[in-house]
């Protein structure tokens, strides 16, 4: 069977590092040290974090995995990592990711792509999933204790499932968005990623809060999450949807989905068969709402303000200037999302297409207001319809084999809620699989306890 291989020594065989700051790390450690001498030591003082590379870091390479961003450092910090390192965290480097987020894989990358630390018998290098593949594969293989991710339509929850690790997307709002590359703006979200729910429910309550420079940033108080780890969920209620059971899914996840039920129900949860008739439109709904804010979010990136500008010839003007720069500094899967989302954002479409997905989105919201008005707690899914694949599997296939990766994660960032994908056992290849639970929105710390029941 497979196993973690331990042998994979430092992090440049998986890639999992874009940049690594050691002197901010050391700076930052002596800085805990002295604070634990002092006795006031917050939970997360001197514990070493990897931070998402879509996150600004003042002073430090902050690219997005993109080479649009080639030499830009931020001159201000993100709100999500300036309460990390508040609360006393290290940073010991920026993570590689799909290039703006957009990917399964990691593939996406300018660095090239975060490998899997999990290897099949057959030795074939996977993928840690995507878009937070560094964040994943570092935290699977002890090169971080914890770290950052952003998810957009699955991107903690997948490579959380893909590496056997723990990750929470937080509701909508949680986290401030201020300083982290936008990518779909009513989509992303920040989170934690771990080795279990606990390091989960310390490095969320660290991450989470208002922020009065993110409009959509929630003025709710934020609990004390690990407060709430009493693993007893009697009397919860937990819906099981039934349009999750996908064609073609392999019977190994169905097993182990039903399993998940069964540890839910012999802790003393009561499992109810639900439906959200809408699900099957969620997957179109978010590859066209996604593309259409990616392709507004990116429209900055034009060779003046930010990072790199091509080299012109003799009587180029500005707008070759755009398109040369914009032509070499953005990879073929960036390029993909912004004539998709120009093309769905245009006149004579419109209507046809993003007003339409719009409308799609609220539907996919009210069948899970619904099943949480009729007492519904959480909702168990598998967080992916495979284990890890490998990488370069998908290289001549339809992008849309890609994005059908993503069909248990997006319904909840169009829904705003909170989700987490647990480990949940192994393959037939000795490969690890996730389940994710769903909750309500702003009670994660809920849905962090029956995680908890279920690891
Ligand atoms: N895989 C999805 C996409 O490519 C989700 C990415 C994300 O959550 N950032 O859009």
């Amino acid at each position: 069977t497979g196993a973690l291989n331990a042998a994979v020594d430092g992090s440049d065989k998986l890639n999992a590092y874009a940049h690594k700051t050691p002197e901010i790390a050391e700076a930052q450690a002596r800085a805990a040290d002295e604070r634990i001498k002092a006795g006031d030591a917050p939970d997360l003082c001197g514990i070493p974090l990897g931070i998402k590379d879509l996150f600004c870091t003042e002073n430090t390479p902050s690219q997005a995995a993109s080479r649009i961003l080639d030499g830009f450092r931020p001159p201000y910090e993100s709100t999500v990592t300036t309460q990390l390192f508040r609360d006393g965290a290290v940073m010991l480097g920026k993570l590689n990711m799909d290039e703006f987020a957009m990917g399964s894989s990691n593939e996406t990358s300018a660095y090239g792509a975060a490998v899997n630390p999990w290897q099949a018998d057959d030795g074939v290098a996977l993928t840690p999933g995507g878009s937070s593949g560094g964040s994943a594969a570092a935290v699977a293989a002890d090169l971080c204790l914890g770290a950052t991710g952003t998810d957009t339509g699955g991107s903690i929850r997948q490579p959380a499932a893909f590496t056997g690790i723990t990750g929470i997307k937080p509701t909508y709002g949680r986290c401030s968005r201020f300083g982290i590359i936008a990518f779909a703006s009513s989509l992303d979200q920040a989170g934690p990623m771990t080795r279990d729910v606990r390091d989960a429910a310390i490095m969320l309550r660290a991450m989470s809060g208002h922020d009065p420079k993110d409009s959509t940033s929630a003025d709710i108080a934020v609990p004390d999450f690990e407060a709430m780890l009493t693993g007893d969920i009697r009397g919860k209620v937990i819906g099981i949807p039934r349009e999750y059971h996908v064609d073609g899914m392999p019977t190994e996840i169905e097993t182990l989905w039903t399993r998940g039920t069964e540890m839910l129900r012999d802790a003393g949860a009561l499992i109810r068969d639900i439906s959200l008739p809408h699900t099957k439109y969620a997957l179109p709904a978010y590859y066209v709402i996604a593309p259409a804010e990616a392709s507004s979010n990116l429209a900055r990136y034009d060779g003046v303000r930010f990072g790199h500008r091509a080299k012109l010839a003799q009587g180029d003007g500005i707008t070759e200037m755009y398109e040369k720069t914009r032509a070499e500094g953005f990879g073929s899967e960036v390029q993909r999302r912004i004539m998709v989302g120009t093309y769905v954002l245009s006149a004579g479409f419109y209507d046809a297409y993003y007003n339409r997905a719009r409308k799609v989105r609220t539907l996919i919201k009210r069948d899970f207001d619904q099943v949480f008005a009729e007492g519904v707690d959480a909702i168990l899914t598998p967080a992916t319809p495979s284990s890890a694949f490998g990488l370069g599997a998908m290289k001549d296939a339809d992008p849309v084999q890609m994005y059908l990766n993503d069909v248990f994660t997006v319904t909840v960032n169009l829904a705003g809620l909170p989700g987490i994908s647990v480990p949940a056992g192994l393959d037939h290849k000795g490969l690890p699989l996730g389940l994710q639970l769903i909750g309500r929105p702003w009670e994660e710390g809920d849905l962090l306890n029956t995680a908890y029941a279920l690891e």
